[in-house]
């Protein structure tokens, strides 16, 4: 690839010297797990979020899983998500012991649409668990509206949205609890897998405190039947380094944002995405639609250009969630959305040129395909 999706290497490279002192500071200090790295970061990723409280676990799912069970949630239980969103939202309900209930997306933004949650809540529904897809915010006072309504707990998945902001307030600050993912991808990513939670209520981050270390808080004993979910101090050192340039790297995505957003206006047939005016997305991912996705991909793969596709199969379709027997059509929006999105490259060490090489090549491949028809019209009348 001459355009990678995403450079991690680029990220360390421009680090290195402050990320391999950070290492072999942890290295030196013997101190491995529950150490200094591990307390300065949960304090400084609070602060940065403007949350009382961040708890660092072993992933984003584990976040996700812990906190639905810190909330009460489990068997027996429905949680509602969004039927468009990456699998491991619905994963995370699932490790909880309750059962995820799928709603559609607002077709704009193709985050869960708030209108629909009511017609999904049954006496069985415990939580909603809104995400902020591609980094923008979900619609956070309307989700509320429905969960209050009906006395649900809130968890926002907020894995694709470190430091984007709704109403002007960073995401993580608000009423409900957020769970992060620092996946190596993700707009802070670890170098391997790591997590947190973030949140404003003292009794829930000390009851994900117990689940991320076996229930317990004195050591062998033991109060309830917790796992083993850690984040451990060589990653907190890294994630502090990164910590002090996410909203440097993020506002490098929305410039390549705004750079694709103005060459790729006027294009026909791809649709461009929708941001909310009360929305600062982080801008994770960049994604388009077409109805003629493939031929663009390809497009773009024969020039060098690397692409992804969130998501090619919406949850409930996939082998996963066989057994809630959903059919084919249950859910059309997300599914159409799984067969016309693309994600376009982007990052924060993506270079002008490259977006323009992007913005030019995607030009290129759909102005040949709308020409094709053209053609094919203009000759039949002569044959
Ligand atoms: C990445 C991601 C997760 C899971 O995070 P992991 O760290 O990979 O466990 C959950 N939800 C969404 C929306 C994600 O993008």
């Amino acid at each position: 690839m001459t355009i990678p999706f995403l450079d991690l290497r680029a990220a360390y490279v421009e680090l290195r010297t402050e990320i391999d002192a950070a290492v072999r500071r942890v290295l030196d200090s013997g101190w491995y797990l529950f150490g200094p790295e591990l307390e300065a970061f949960e304090a400084e990723f609070a602060a940065y979020c403007g949350a009382g409280h961040c708890v660092a676990v072993g992933s984003g799912i584990d976040a996700l899983a812990l906190t639905l069970r810190a909330q009460g949630v489990g068997p027996g239980d429905e949680v509602i998500v969004p039927a468009n969103t990456f699998i491991a939202s619905w994963l995370a309900v699932s490790a909880s012991g309750a059962v995820p209930v799928p709603v559609e997306p607002d077709e704009r933004t193709c985050n869960l649409d708030p209108a629909r949650i009511e017609a999904a809540v049954t006496p069985r529904t415990k939580a909603v668990m809104p995400v902020h897809l591609y980094g923008q915010p979900a619609d956070m006072s309307a989700v509320w509206e429905a969960a209050d309504r009906h006395g649900l707990a809130v968890l926002e998945d907020a894995a694709q949205a470190q430091g984007a902001r709704y109403h002007g307030r960073r995401v993580g600050s608000g009423r409900a609890p957020a769970a992060f993912s620092f996946y190596p991808g993700k707009n802070l990513g670890a170098m391997g897998d790591a997590g947190a939670v973030v949140t404003s209520d003292a009794a829930l981050a000390d009851r994900v405190r117990l689940l991320r270390n076996y229930g317990s808080r004195v050591k062998y004993e033991h109060e309830v039947k917790g796992t083993n979910s850690r984040l451990d101090d060589i990653q907190a050192a890294v994630l502090r380094v990164k910590l002090s340039r996410l909203d440097e790297w993020n506002a490098r995505r929305a410039a390549v944002a705004a750079r694709y957003l103005a060459g790729l206006a006027d294009v026909d047939g791809l649709a461009l995405p929708y941001t909310e005016p009360w929305a600062e997305t982080s801008w994770h991912l960049f994604v388009v639609r077409t109805d003629r996705r493939e031929v663009l991909r390809t497009a773009l793969t024969d020039a060098g250009i690397g692409t992804l596709i969130h998501y090619p199969v919406p949850a409930h379709l996939s082998g996963a969630y066989a057994e809630l027997a959903y059919p084919r059509g249950a859910f059309p929006l997300s599914e159409r959305l799984s067969e016309e999105v693309l994600s376009l490259p982007n990052g924060p060490h993506m270079t002008d040129g490259a977006v323009d090489e992007v913005i030019a090549s995607v030009r290129k491949a759909l102005s040949a395909l709308s020409a094709r028809p053209r053609e094919r019209r203009t000759a039949a009348p002569a044959g």
